[in-house]
């Protein structure tokens, strides 16, 4: 018996939550609890409601004072390299809420 609860401890203790960083504090968060902004192949930026859709990913922490900074300093546009349209920041706010 008790080899076998070991063995499950450490499956356990090895499924770690990976983490990632907000573009505004630059603070490690577990990814499941921050905003995922992904940039597609086709250049097209969503805001990412599952971890289904690929591309290259931005994430921001769900502090009201983060999520005001990367859209006055379109924070996104400067992740990606590139001009993000209005739209994808106005979806970013109404998640502030
Ligand atoms: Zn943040």
């Amino acid at each position: 018996m008790k080899p076998m609860e070991k063995v499950k401890k450490i499956e356990t203790s090895n499924k770690k939550t990976p983490l990632r960083m907000c573009i505004s504090c630059r603070t490690m968060f577990p990814q499941k609890e921050l905003l995922r902004i992904v940039k597609t192949k086709d250049n097209a930026v969503m805001i990412a409601k599952s971890s289904k859709v690929n591309g290259r990913s931005a994430y921001c922490c769900r502090n009201k004072e983060c999520i005001e900074k990367v859209i006055s300093k379109h924070l996104i546009d400067k992740h990606f390299s590139m001009s993000v349209p209005d739209g994808v920041y106005e979806a970013l706010k109404k998640e502030m809420n």
